[in-house]
């Protein structure tokens, strides 16, 4: 590949979590830019249009969902924030801001790379074909085109609803999607904080799509958060 090795923005304050970032960059070909501050990140995110942007949640002059926020009024990079036991909230608003997904603290270099990996990819392919029409996930596979589910080459019947939330899922594999971003996909804006019927769904779901529904492998739940359809890391 010619192609330029991505560049990654990372706007963290904490000088010991930066330089294990910076190193996990570097080691796996990432280029890397950094920023300390809110204010400074938003800046360099201005000036070298990164291709991904690890933002931390607690930053000295705002909060990285004020980040997120200024962020998204004009750019759709993909943004993973990185939080810290106890910010349980603004990582859901975060998330539910246009952030695209989350590292809790601490993790490791190879959870990180899988988490950029995911991303980077997600992003390429909503620039370059947004139009794909069937999407594979281990022994799933959906025809969005067609509106066909199968396991193991088998058709699967859904309900519209439960259809709609798969779809959502799948479009997103190995990403974070939060209640609200389900519900509001599904259901519409009205229904932002039904999480019940998410749950009911979810176990429908599971029942026709998982070989074990009480351990799913496809539908994973982040507690507290959302799901996340599984994807290739
Ligand atoms: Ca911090």
């Amino acid at each position: 590949m010619s192609d330029p090795k991505p560049l990654v923005l990372v706007v963290e304050d904490e000088p010991q979590m930066r330089t294990f970032v910076r190193l996990a960059l570097s080691s796996n070909g990432y280029r890397v830019v950094e920023a300390v501050s809110g204010r400074e990140g938003l800046q360099q995110a201005a000036a070298h249009t990164p291709d991904i942007v690890l933002l931390d949640l607690g930053l000295p002059d705002m909060d990285g969902l004020e980040v997120t926020r200024l962020l998204r009024e004009w750019s759709a990079v993909p943004v993973v924030v990185i939080s810290a036991r106890g910010q349980e909230q603004q990582k859901v608003e975060a998330l539910d801001a246009g952030a695209d997904d989350y590292l809790t603290k601490p993790f490791g270099s190879g959870e990180l790379m899988a988490r950029l990996r995911v991303a980077l990819r997600h992003a390429a392919r909503s620039a370059q074909d947004p139009l794909t029409s069937v999407v594979t996930v281990g022994q799933l596979r959906i025809d969005l085109a067609k509106r066909l589910v199968f396991v193991r080459d088998a058709e699967v019947h859904l309900t519209p609803n439960e259809y709609k939330l798969l779809a959502t899922l799948m479009k997103h594999a190995g990403m974070v999607m939060t209640h609200r971003q389900l519900l509001e996909q599904v259901w519409g804006p009205g229904h932002a904080h039904q999480t019940q019927y998410l749950r009911v769904f979810m176990a429908q779901l599971r029942q026709k799509l998982e070989e074990n529904p009480a351990h799913p492998q496809y539908l994973i739940t982040e507690p507290g958060v959302g799901y996340r359809m599984k994807g290739e890391a």
